[in-house]
């Protein structure tokens, strides 16, 4: 793929919300005032915009990939990932809940439980890393609302479930598959 009419530009170091990779380049497209950019990422050729305040679109999609895992379970988590990269806060903390209560059922918890129980349920059976404790406060904490309230979720707390997801989902999955199995 080849873009035309490309202008060098301000130099500018990005994480590409499309591939991932951190990049540097002076490749893009610039309006009149100077004040919106568009980089091409040397990796992927896929154009980022900056607006005037340097916000970035599309944006980054917190935590790493995880491998191992099941189907359903990779495609939730990304999404939860790229909810967070279009601002999609709440979305992305429910569908990190989903997961992690298909986590719990699958490693024999109960069915038809709250989110709050599937948290307790996989810190109590070792799921969690000892000095993880203060995690799952914060995730009771944060999830305890009523199941008729519409709480709305910050970047923060997307971001945070996002990484406990990952690590959990390191511990489950990733881990345990790379040690050959006699
Ligand atoms: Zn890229």
């Amino acid at each position: 793929m080849a873009w035309i009419n490309q202008s060098q530009i301000e130099s500018r170091k990005y994480r590409c919300g499309y591939c991932g990779n951190i990049v540097a380049t002076d490749k893009g497209f610039y309006d009149k005032d100077r004040a919106f950019r568009a980089y091409l990422c040397p990796h992927c050729n896929k154009p980022s915009f900056f607006d005037a305040s340097g916000n970035q679109t599309p944006g980054i999609a917190p935590g790493n990939d995880v491998s191992s895992l099941p189907k359903e379970l990779e495609t939730i988590y990304n999404e939860a990932r790229r909810c967070v990269a279009v601002n999609a806060f709440t979305a992305a903390v429910l569908a990190c809940r989903k997961l992690l209560m298909h986590i719990a059922v699958e490693q024999k918890a109960e069915p038809g439980k709250s989110f709050i129980f599937y948290v307790e349920y996989l810190a109590n059976n070792g799921y969690v890393p000892p000095n993880g404790k203060g995690w799952v406060d914060h995730i009771r904490k944060k999830g305890n609302e009523a199941t008729h309230e519409i709480v709305l979720m910050s970047a923060e707390d997307a971001v945070e479930l996002i990484s406990f997801s990952e690590m959990l989902l390191k511990f489950i999955y990733e881990f345990p598959a790379r040690v050959p199995t006699k």
